[in-house]
């Protein structure tokens, strides 16, 4: 008897562990570790997850697996362990740990499908059971009591697959290929007895004698701008011959991807690259901080990283941010790398993702590039994990399990015994430190490869435009520069932070903003109780009437969104011709791509947009980037609001001049001299570094200090109020006496979808039993929970405090 361990689809904090069922003897031989099985519980049937196989068990009558859902495992043994460490990690449940890791489909309704791949060495048994047919359904074959050992053979030898097929009409694509139906050298005699005038037939022939490999028809038209006709003619002469096949969905399918070489690495390029190749050499686990300006040359140092992994046997994963994520950016991999490479980002429809996911799977690809999920890659011999952009917070995930990629490639670096290469031009500050003190190994390029200065930055002074009478959102240098870019034919780039959810008070004549006394943050403006109020603390004071250091009365909240930049950039610049990209012009699927085009092929002389156009994109006749508002980022009601000013404006500077012409950036800004600002303009990471340090130093922040933040939400605002003091009074009482608790306070959106949001933050150095005191106050929770719609949401080292 063999006993099955199975993690059960059951989201309650009090089943948390494994149970155990028994292996039926039909599965015996079939059933793996990290394979998908249902399973009966309680009354109903529910999915689980085999984490482990034992030969008994202390359950006295143990229920049997019902049924299984994968032949092959979804989950290594690697991704097992890394999931169980995940939910630890981030107190969640394994079963949502396990979930994140596999595309969403594998959750959807789909059916298995079993598929003939020869006819020759299966099975009597097999071959009865196809009947000449080349697929049968998993269910057929169960039906009719397959064999299961004899299966499994049959998919280890490659005489079968098996394929999943989803429940929605754009599944499954087939398509017609073509292939010789003779030996190369029977193709060259009938290539020299073709007609002399049956030329179309013999640039055919020609092809296939020059490149003896089966292709897809459509290819095979457009190569040898011929046609179906042709190819029939061949076919008939039995020179070639034509099968219909299941293809993979490919999102780039339309997209030629050039291909590319390695170049020759400048020397910069060779100082950063070797310690990573020695890593790579000699199999060794070691993380890297690879710090380089934009147009520094860090993909190429990706790429040719990546190809010695690959010439070891070994794989890699790439990561880049969702929005960075452009054609453009997939085309520098597909161009090294071809058909090596899959790319997983949420553009995809879930049946296109999952065919990008089983070409990793079955291991017919070398290398993934995508976003924040492409870490959990089912990948077996990796060689390099690399996230560009480090510093991008969306590589943490914002829902159950908050988990962030950084660190689960740490893990999966250390488990496969190869280098992790961290990329920025402005890291983040966490990991500036870390490198700073040794625990990464720091990779420094400092210029360009263009030899180019960074466009030199002009930080335009509203207080200054306000005074002089100008009470537009555009400075009168902004608005001739643009006027002379429209004029050269040369393009601008307006960049425009996304708008917050909250509002901060600020005068406009001499540019103070309202903050908390003991947070360092921007207060925000609460309409309805006419109170600005700190989200970090309990601090509030009513709305002032005057601003405090100048006594105007000149007081603003801000907020401005893109549309409205639109309108009023067309009433002082009617001729502007703009593309507007921001969340609502970028809903549709490929709306985002078709915008670019049109911005590429100069159809448009002005690109406005939001974060999604601060970084990857690459135009020549770019000469120009203005940035409307800094202050709309400089003051999020977030300790990070300063940091992420400095890491916009240097992204949305580097789009400028990155080819022949050179370029220049305009900032406009009620705070010229805010060190954000003044660092960025001067392209000073160090500097801002030092400087930032000392601020997160002396306000107890990160990396000083860690944050848990602790969020609670109800219909009932008392209960939320009454829930959160008591977590609050929880954690005062069992962390230790250096941990600070901050609040409770209403969270900086007090109320969502009619619940309202509480939250409090934890302030600690070191609290190794935090977790386990935040599990137990879960528990303590957990019929308000489970029946009574309280939720409690914790996350550990938080980036997005709203
Ligand atoms: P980063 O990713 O650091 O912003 P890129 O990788 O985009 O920089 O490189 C900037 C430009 O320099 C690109 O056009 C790239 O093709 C080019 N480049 C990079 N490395 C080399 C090299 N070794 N030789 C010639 N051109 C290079
Ligand atoms: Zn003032
Ligand atoms: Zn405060």
């Amino acid at each position: 008897m063999s006993v099955a361990k199975v993690v059960v689809d059951v989201p309650s904090s009090q089943i948390n562990h494994t149970f155990d069922y028994k292996i039926p003897e039909k599965y015996e031989a079939l059933l793996k570790v990290g394979m998908r099985v249902t399973i009966p519980f309680g009354p109903r049937k529910i999915m689980g997850f085999v984490i482990e196989i034992v030969p008994t068990s202390d359950v006295k009558r143990l229920k049997e697996i019902e049924a299984i859902m994968d032949i092959t495992p979804v989950l290594t043994k690697e991704l097992l362990q890394l999931g169980k460490w995940m939910a630890d990690q981030t107190v969640s449940l394994y079963i949502q740990a396990y979930q994140a890791m596999l595309p969403r489909v594998l959750k959807a309704k789909y059916k298995k499908e079993i598929e003939k791949l020869t006819d020759i060495e299966l099975t009597a048994s097999l071959k009865q059971m196809f009947a000449g047919r080349d697929f049968i359904t998993f269910e057929e074959f169960e039906e009719n009591k397959g064999n299961y050992a004899e299966l499994l053979h049959a998919l280890k030898e490659g005489y079968i697959q098996i394929n999943y097929i989803v429940e929605s009409k754009e599944t499954s694509k087939k398509a017609l290929f073509i292939d010789m139906a003779k030996e190369q050298h029977l193709l060259e005699e009938a290539f020299i007895d073709l007609p002399k005038n049956a030329k179309k037939q013999q640039e055919v022939l020609q092809y296939f004698i020059s490149n003896p490999t089966e292709i897809e028809q459509k290819k095979l038209i457009e190569k040898c701008k011929t046609t179906p006709h042709t190819i029939q003619l061949l076919i008939e002469k039995g020179l070639l011959k034509k099968t219909l096949k299941k293809v993979y969905r490919d999102p780039f399918a339309n997209t030629n991807f050039q291909s590319t070489t390695a170049l020759q690495l400048s020397e910069q390029q060779r100082k950063a690259i070797e310690p990573i190749w020695k890593s790579i050499d000699n199999n060794y686990n070691e993380t890297f901080l690879l710090h380089g300006v934009t147009g520094s040359g860090k993909t190429e140092v990706y790429l040719q990283s990546i190809e010695k992994v690959i010439k070891l046997g070994k794989e890699a994963i790439v990561l880049v941010p969702e929005i960075a994520l452009t054609p453009q950016m997939v085309k520098r991999f597909k161009g090294r790398f071809g058909d090596d490479v899959a790319v997983l980002h949420s553009g995809l429809s879930p049946g296109e993702r999952f065919d990008e996911w089983t070409k990793i799977q079955k291991k017919e690809v070398k290398v993934v590039v995508g976003a924040r999920s492409a870490i959990f890659a089912p990948f077996e011999k990796l060689g390099i994990i690399i996230i560009d952009e480090e510093h991008e917070t969306s590589y943490k995930q914002e829902e159950q399990p908050r988990y962030h990629a950084r660190e689960i490639a740490k893990y999966r670096g250390e488990y496969h015994q190869c280098p992790v290469v961290l990329g920025s031009a402005t890291p983040l500050l966490e990991s500036f430190a870390r490198a700073k003190k040794g625990v990464y190994t720091l990779l420094e390029m400092t210029s360009r490869m263009n030899e180019q200065q960074m466009p030199p930055v002009k930080i335009i002074d509203m207080r200054e435009e306000l005074h002089a009478g100008n009470r537009t959102m555009f400075s009168r240098e902004l608005v001739q520069a643009i006027k002379n870019r429209i004029e050269r034919n040369e393009q601008v780039v307006l960049f425009l932070n996304r708008r917050g959810h909250s509002t901060f008070v600020m005068c406009r004549e001499c540019g103070d903003v309202v903050k908390c006394p003991s947070c360092d943050i921007a207060l925000t403006y609460h309409k309805s109780s006419y109170q600005l109020k700190c989200h970090y603390c309990d601090y509030q004071i009513p709305m002032i009437q005057e601003c405090k250091e100048c006594q105007s009365k000149q007081i603003q909240y801000f907020g401005t969104g893109t549309q409205k930049v639109e309108e009023s950039l067309l009433e002082v610049i009617p001729e502007a011709k703009i593309v507007r990209m921001d969340v609502d012009t970028t809903r549709r699927k490929g709306a985002h791509e078709k915008l670019l085009t049109i911005f590429q092929e100069k159809r448009a002389n002005i690109l406005l947009g939001t974060q999604m156009i601060a970084k990857g994109l690459d135009f020549e006749d770019v000469t120009l980037v203005g940035v409307l508002a800094v202050d709309s980022m400089l003051n999020l009601p977030d300790f990070r609001a300063s940091e992420k000013t400095f890491q916009l404006l240097t992204q949305v500077s580097g789009r400028a001049g990155r080819h022949k012409l050179p370029g220049e950036v305009i900032m406009q800004t009620y705070s010229t001299e805010h060190y954000a600002v003044q660092l960025a303009s001067q392209y000073n990471y160090e500097q801002y570094f030092l400087h930032e340090m000392q601020m997160r130093k002396s306000f107890h922040y990160p990396p000083y200090y860690y944050l848990t933040l602790i969020n609670v939400s109800h219909q009932d605002e008392l209960k939320v109020q009454e829930v959160t003091k008591m977590i609050s009074r929880l954690l005062l009482k069992h962390l230790s006496g250096d941990a600070t608790i901050l609040g409770p306070t209403p969270s900086p959106i007090v109320r969502i979808n009619n619940r309202y949001r509480y939250q409090c933050m934890i302030k600690y150095k070191d609290e190794p039993n935090q977790r386990e005191i935040i599990r137990k106050i879960l528990q303590y929770y957990h019929d308000d929970i489970q029946k009574n719609n309280l939720m409690i949401q914790v996350d550990f080292e938080p980036y997005q405090l709203m």
